[in-house]
């Protein structure tokens, strides 16, 4: 079993992200297998290497170790290069140079109802599709077809699932990929760089990894990371989406909760042990991880 914890560093670590890397090295543990660290900072805007140190720190003080140099996919451009070469070829991908607001305006039409979201945010409405690779400009994002792209996959996309309360097998229905996910960027305009939709697919076949152990959050952006596995024909690992670690309110805790940072909680002279209690873990090498989290420790 290869699991892994795939941070971006854009923010101090806090306890829902303590909660999926110590549950990714938890099962590969129980497994005899590996866990590993992938800094996830293809966002070159946020990314800051003092943020990357400090997730090393956090880690190793929660007693977590992992294979050296953790990949840090900023410094792979080539391979995902590599993975739109293949995409372009298929003939799944289009420019697109749209604005936030240019799409706010296509949805304002009347006939377009309320806007969805999806994992990309915004479901795109389409406006640049049919546009040919010929026509990119500089500064145009690249989209995924994701009409085209179902239809040149023939056969069901699914995945599995061990994460508690889910089904075990997941279906990814093509209409609700449509109308739910849309033609996903998979090429960031702002920067050039690959987006965490592909950058993430790609690695994960890559380093081998078999499951992917990351919040509830991150579920709805699995079908649409399958069908590129599909479209790349990578390997489909199993998925473990856990529960989120949420505040007093309920509300999630983002990395605006500096008040929950793992540093904060360090310097305050709280220990490893301790951690684990407050996301409802049980001790280091204890074989059940599923005890409810104590909403008062939070
Ligand atoms: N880099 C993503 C994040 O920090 C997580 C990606 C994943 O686990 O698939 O939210």
């Amino acid at each position: 079993m290869i699991t892994r914890f795939a941070p971006s560093p854009t923010g101090p670590l806090h306890l829902g992200h303590a909660f999926s890397a110590l549950t990714a090295w938890d099962m590969a543990q129980r497994a005899g297998g590996e866990m590993l660290l992938r800094i996830e900072d293809t966002d070159r805007q946020r990314s800051k290497p003092e943020w990357e140190a400090l997730i090393e720190i956090d880690l190793a003080w929660l007693g977590l170790e992992w294979p050296t140099p953790a990949r840090r996919q900023s410094e792979h451009e080539d391979d995902y290069a590599e993975a739109f070469d293949q995409l372009v070829s298929l003939g799944v991908v289009y420019p697109c140079s749209c604005t936030r607001g240019d799409i706010r305006a296509a949805l304002s039409a009347p006939q377009e109802g309320a806007p969805v979201s999806g994992p990309d945010g915004i479901v795109y409405p389409g406006t640049c599709r049919g546009r040919s690779m010929a026509s990119r400009r500089d500064g145009d994002a690249l989209r995924l077809d994701i009409r085209q792209a179902l239809s040149v996959l023939d056969g069901s996309i699914a995945f599995l699932e061990t994460g508690e309360g889910l089904a075990p097998r997941h279906e990814c229905d093509a209409q609700s990929l449509i109308d739910g996910t849309g033609d996903v960027v998979l090429g960031r305009k702002e920067t050039g760089a690959t987006s965490y939709l592909l950058a993430c697919v790609w690695d994960d076949a890559l380093q081998g990894v078999t499951h992917v152990v990351r919040g509830r959050d991150l579920f709805d952006a699995t079908p649409v990371q399958v069908l590129l596995q599909g479209l790349l024909r990578l390997p489909t690992p199993i998925y473990h989406h856990h529960r989120l670690i949420r505040d007093e309110t309920g509300r999630r805790l983002a990395k605006r909760d500096d008040a929950r940072a793992i540093a904060r909680y360090r310097d305050e002279g709280v220990q490893p042990a301790d951690i684990r209690r407050m996301v409802g873990l049980q001790p280091s090498g204890a074989m059940s991880s599923t005890s409810a989290p104590s909403r008062k420790a939070l």
